[in-house]
């Protein structure tokens, strides 16, 4: 597939992330207008999606659906919805089209906008699924000889995590308190984190609910789309807290999201399989077609002042384990899925030094800190920005993500001080 022109120049550029192939969802707001609607992203302006469906420009089956300043009426509305809509997008923006100037006074400079949650995250669980980082932290943390748990070929392993603490790019992330341990220590204390850290991720979002299992062609098509996840995570607190039932307070102080959520359509021309098994699945979790897709993935570290430095660069394809593999799996117990449910791909690392999607790994435990411009970093400090960046790139043109970017602020002094 080749760029769509759309009359919104900005679009046609081959360096856009929001070129008319790609039409992502979000919910933004101005300084003339603080309240949050929906839009779609195209060029360097956003559609105020609240605004041209109340113009009568769009009229969905059930609607108005894009008045409340987020998503999941549409995402509960069905796939037959998500195409309709998707169609009168592509036609409204496309090159030509004779609404243009009914459409151009709905118009916002990206740059004029203030980016909002895009959806009610309803719960979310976080994945374990990318073969190189489960076997580069297994290494560090049991040795090499146990790196991957026994059910790891098996099951895509995950936790329920926190919808409470998922916020947008953007937002300021506090260094948080908790419960530590090291291997030397006599015994824990309760101090700020010391090995605060990131991950790369990729966050599928449920758009249509299921009361019972469902098989992975059926988890596919309950995807709404994807965002960059970066599952913000206090290692020290986590290798003292792990056993036996997994992380808990060193991943709830926040996840956050980049704004715009790219379909599951826009994301069609770039399928891929998921790589070789190296045991067989059971069959309920075997896939029908190729499920992942390939996505560039880049983050940047930039300390306090300074220019941002990439420390890695993957691609989504590296997955063991698709979204889909994993909703299903999800489900399989009864489990009912909800609008708005956030599954976590899991750290995305691929198989080269330089494409470790954490510090933990980047730095080997600490063990090996790596250069960041004139300085070096083990873990993440205070006044470091961190960005997550994604695209999948087509003939002459990007599926884009936009960033996840998010600044570091020192710990607060101890919560329980008298
Ligand atoms: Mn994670």
């Amino acid at each position: 597939m080749s760029l769509r022109r759309s009359w919104v120049d900005s679009a046609n550029s081959a360096d856009t992330d929001f070129p008319l192939n790609n039409l992502p969802y979000g919910v933004f707001s101005t300084a003339q207008d603080t309240q949050p609607r929906c839009g779609v992203a195209i060029g360097d302006t956003i559609l105020d999606l609240a605004a041209v469906e109340a113009a009568g420009l769009i009229d969905l089956p059930g609607g108005p659906l894009m008045d409340l300043g987020r998503w999941n009426p549409v995402m509960a509305a069905g796939q037959e919805v998500w195409a309709a809509l998707r169609n009168r997008l592509t036609d409204l923006l496309a090159e030509g089209a004779a609404e243009e100037g009914d459409l151009r006074p709905h118009l916002v400079a990206q740059a004029d906008a203030v980016m909002h949650l895009p959806f009610d995250v309803a719960e979310y669980t976080d994945f374990y699924a990318s073969y190189h980082h489960a076997t580069n932290v297994g290494t560090m943390f049991r040795g090499a000889e146990n790196a991957l748990p026994p059910n790891w070929l098996s099951i895509p392993i995950g936790y329920n995590g926190r919808a409470s603490s998922v916020c947008i790019s953007g937002t300021d992330i506090r260094r948080p308190w908790g419960q530590l341990k090291g291997p030397n220590d006599d015994a824990p204390r309760f101090a700020p984190c010391n090995r605060f850290d990131i991950e790369l991720e990729l966050g599928a979002i449920v758009g249509t609910s299921s009361t019972g299992p469902v098989t992975v062609a059926q988890a596919d098509e309950m995807i709404f789309g994807y965002v960059l996840l970066n599952d913000w995570s206090a290692r020290d607190i986590q290798a003292w807290e792990y056993q036996p039932l997994g992380p808990f307070q060193a991943k709830a102080t926040a996840t956050s999201l980049s704004p715009w959520i790219v379909t599951r359509a826009a994301l069609e021309p770039f399928r891929t399989g998921t790589p070789e098994r190296q045991r067989d699945l059971l069959d309920y979790l075997k896939e029908p077609g190729p499920m992942l897709y390939e996505i560039d993935l880049a983050v940047d570290l930039a300390p306090d002042g300074a220019d941002p430095v990439t420390i890695a660069r993957t691609n989504y394809d590296q997955m063991y384990y698709s979204a889909a593999q994993q909703l299903a799996h999800h489900t399989t117990s009864g489990c009912p899925m909800r609008t708005g449910d956030l599954l976590g791909s899991g750290t995305i690392s691929g198989p080269e030094k330089d494409q470790r999607g954490s510090l933990l790994e980047l730095s080997w435990g600490g063990k090996e800190p790596f250069a960041v411009g004139d300085q070096t970093r083990s873990f993440v400090e205070d006044g470091d920005t961190l960005t997550l960046r994604g695209a999948a790139k087509g003939d002459g043109y990007r599926v884009g993500f936009g960033a996840c970017t998010n600044r570091v602020q020192p710990a607060l002094p101890d919560p329980y001080a008298r």
